[in-house]
């Protein structure tokens, strides 16, 4: 006899089917539509029930030295759990060689102790010093699989040079790793004294993200590995990397877009409370909002890049003093549902744990985690809640296409009709799924 049995409408190859999940302990053992005895069921009835969200993008507690995001695992992995998110991938603290990057894992695993959603990490590179096949080599010991670098930062030592990029995309193939990229071109960047947020777009313009990845492309066509570029911010970006690098493109250079760039434009920097807008890379136009809409299919993962603040900490302040980032992971399905439909759901669970080696994460499938959520349609529902720390949310208000009521994460509920249930989240293991 299994232990729980979940009757709810799944989606099983593009179609809404009502159906049958058995769970035993933490993982799916069938989905099916036979019914078998279980010591418990639960009935979505009307909600459809869809695997638990990964966000592949995420920084709690990020130490800016200046000033720490004010999520840290605990309160931020609440907020996920509203929001039907039931794995999250964290980065560990730039570093420029191996020795450090064990020290930054041992701090971020004791920070996400208290994390309430399961988690793995993205290593991370800064103008690297080291031998990087070591670097690799201890990434992989320690179960890491993915690698983050940036193009710019130089201001702050964070910038990993073309050298440097060309020789890990070399490693990535070799050692089956895939390297992510914050990718603006580091000398089209102007912060000057006197800059608001107000000049955010054209401090960080969209040709400095253009530029940049049509030169990574290059890179990977020319030398080969796997690139993983985060927050696609421009809709111009997307159809020059689809016109001149389609060969590659949902191969071996993936993209990864955020609800923030198909929600807002520049013109919320205008109006009141615009520094509550204030990330990087900014907001861009309408024309390329437009863009990002009609090339939406080329996006292989929706993130969010949380990274939140108080109100307090965005006011009266210079642009190179304005802490960059907003919270998001509450309202990220939602969101997302509402602009694309159905064809968010793989690029939100299953194809982001196949990107970043996430094993047994991000499908209804026989020998998966049991990690899944209720969602009940309903047209022009507002966004609300705020389960984070931070005292704003840019969605809070906004049309959703629904509401999340059940979160279960490995066979438990962490939120159903009673509330929200404590528990502890557990390291995601490495590694390729079979299905
Ligand atoms: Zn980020």
């Amino acid at each position: 006899m299994y232990d729980v049995r979940i009757k709810g409408t799944c989606l099983i190859a593009g179609v809404w089917t009502k159906t049958n999940i058995y769970i035993e302990g933490e993982t799916i053992k069938e989905v099916t539509k036979t019914v078998f005895a279980a010591k418990q069921t639960i009935d979505a009835k009307d909600a459809l029930v869809i695997p638990g969200i990964i966000d592949p993008h995420v920084h709690f507690e990020l130490d800016l030295g200046f000033i720490k995001s004010v999520d840290d695992f605990y309160s931020g992995s609440v907020a996920a759990v509203h929001g039907g998110v039931t794995s999250i991938v964290d980065f560990l603290a730039p570093v420029d060689n191996a020795e450090d990057l064990v020290k930054a894992y041992e701090k971020r695993c004791a920070l996400a102790e208290k994390s309430v959603v399961d988690y793995a990490f993205h290593a991370t590179i800064k103008d690297p010093k080291d031998d990087l096949e070591v670097f690799v080599k201890t990434m992989k010991t320690l179960d890491m699989h993915t690698l983050k670098l940036f193009t710019t930062y130089s201001d702050s030592n964070r910038r990993t040079y073309d050298k440097e990029i060309i020789e890990l995309l070399k490693l990535s193939d070799r050692y089956d790793i895939v390297i992510l990229a914050h990718i603006e071109n580091d000398d089209m960047i102007v912060i000057e004294e006197d800059m608001t947020y107000r000049d955010l777009p054209r401090s960080r313009p969209p040709e400095s993200e253009t530029t940049e990845a049509l030169k990574l492309a290059g890179f990977v066509e020319n030398y080969g590995g796997t690139l993983y570029m985060v927050h696609l911010s421009s809709g111009n970006t997307l159809s020059a990397l689809v016109e001149r690098y389609p060969k590659i493109m949902h191969k071996n250079f993936l993209i990864e877009s955020c609800p923030q760039y198909f929600t807002f434009t520049t013109d919320v920097l205008d109006k009141e409370n615009g520094e509550l807008y204030t990330f990087a890379p900014p907001l861009r136009s309408e024309e390329e909002r437009k863009r990002l809409f009609e090339l939406a299919h080329e996006i292989d993962t929706f993130g969010t890049d949380h990274c939140a603040f108080m109100k307090a900490d965005k006011r009266n302040r210079k642009l190179k003093d304005m802490p960059l980032g907003i919270g998001g992971i509450e309202h990220s399905f939602n969101v997302m549902y509402r602009h694309l439909g159905d064809s968010v759901i793989d690029r939100m669970t299953e194809s982001v744990a196949r990107i970043h080696r996430l094993k047994n994460k991000g499908a209804l499938k026989a020998g998966y985690d049991a990690d899944l959520f209720f969602f009940e349609p309903e047209d022009g529902v507002r966004l609300e809640g705020n389960h984070g720390t931070s005292d704003y949310s840019v969605y809070e208000g906004l049309k959703g296409k629904g509401r999340i009521t059940h979160t279960m994460i490995r066979g438990t509920f962490v939120l159903d009709e009673n509330g929200f249930h404590e528990r502890k989240g557990k390291r995601i293991k490495g590694g390729k799924n079979d299905g």
